[in-house]
């Protein structure tokens, strides 16, 4: 789940005698940098006095999930070649595609004998994220020389066609999917999203409508958000536009105070990252302020009144909204607040800053 309360109190049961067990000891990094507590990994990690292959990959994993490149590519030069396996290059390359990497990451990618799919997809991931998309291109073609084509390696592609806002390359990329995936059908809708996205943010909402209403008329259904976060042990789980706790006027209260507050310091709602039709009551804020993280958010302001901390668990990707106002959030309230999605953790900084550096 990632909540850092109940690793804690996990922890406290297991027997002292027992932590000191190489398994336990590198369960435990893998736990600790899962819910984004990188120094507690690192406090374990060094009293290993030999590692084996599992605990440096765990601690290469610890610092690259929480945005700590050099961190991990430093970990990594450090590993005993001999120790080094498939599951380490991937997690190192993943490491510098988070932190944006990219020549470190093709030197390490450029010495691996066997490369598979999921190195090629982490490779393309860290080129795209970096908008290098010709070289991205370039590695996709060089895999299906001797592979047979797999959707996935197109997914970071497209990523990050969408974050540059790439209307063109986005397209080419879906049609390329669709010609050579016609079965991989949720695959295909989750593209369409994107497209739709591009269109969306780039100024064309015809296109982005079409696409919109086409994936309704195929009956594609796209999957629930929900966040789930402890407040004082208790878990709570919100959807969006939640209304089914006992606390919900006073949670959607609380979202409209952060909301003036966040306004003030001159957020402006991106609408771009709605993908589905608007209702005749809703408002491009009132869709975007039920967005399950900001009630889990409000629910912590509502229960404490100055968190220090707060952590939570989505099972999608967080909107790009939602992350501007995260930001903001942990800026304006003074508040630490860690976010594991579907596809990374965010570390927001007191500073207003994320750990993803906003390549998401
Ligand atoms: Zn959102
Ligand atoms: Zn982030």
């Amino acid at each position: 789940l990632g909540i850092l309360e109940q690793a804690q109190a996990l922890i406290q049961q297991i027997p002292s005698s027992v932590r000191v067990d190489h398994r336990i000891r590198n369960a435990l990094i893998h736990m600790w940098g899962k819910v984004g507590s990188v120094d507690k990994a690192k406090r374990i990690f060094d009293k290993i006095s030999q590692p084996d292959h599992i605990g440096w990959t765990a601690m290469i994993n610890s610092y690259g999930l929480n945005g700590m490149g050099d961190e991990a590519v430093k970990l990594f030069y450090q590993m005993p070649k001999e120790s080094i396996d498939h599951l380490t290059y991937i997690c190192v390359l993943n490491a510098c595609s988070h932190s944006g990497l990219v020549d470190v990451a093709r030197s390490i990618f450029n010495n691996i004998q066997t490369k598979t799919e999921i190195i090629y997809t982490t490779m393309i991931d860290c080129l795209s994220r970096r908008a290098a998309f010709e070289e991205a291109q370039q590695l996709i073609e060089q895999f299906e020389r001797d592979h047979a084509p797999a959707i996935t390696i197109y997914m970071p592609l497209l990523s990050g066609a969408r974050n540059q806002k790439y209307s063109k390359l986005s397209q080419e990329v879906v049609d390329r999917m669709q010609k050579l995936f016609p079965n991989m059908k949720d695959s295909l809708v989750a593209a369409s999203i994107l497209l739709a996205n591009v269109y969306a943010s780039s100024g064309d909402i015809g296109k982005a409508t079409d696409i919109k209403i086409e994936l309704h008329k195929s009956g594609a259904k796209k999957r629930i958000g929900v966040t789930v976060t402890d407040i004082d042990g208790k878990l709570w789980k919100f959807r969006a536009h939640d209304r089914s706790h006992a606390e919900s006027a006073e949670i959607h209260e609380q979202v409209d105070r952060m909301s003036k507050r966040i306004i003030e310091h001159g957020h402006k709602y991106d609408a771009s990252w709605i993908v589905r039709p608007m209702e005749p009551d809703e408002t491009i804020e009132t869709l975007l302020c039920g967005h399950s993280e900001r009630l889990a958010m409000a629910a912590h302001f509502i229960r404490n009144r100055k968190p220090k901390r707060i952590q939570m668990t989505k099972n999608l990707r967080i909107c790009g909204d939602c992350h501007e106002v995260t930001k903001l959030v942990a800026l304006i309230y003074q508040c630490e607040i860690v976010v594991r999605d579907a596809n990374r953790i965010h570390h927001f900084h007191l500073n207003g800053q994320c750990s993803c550096q906003d390549y998401f």
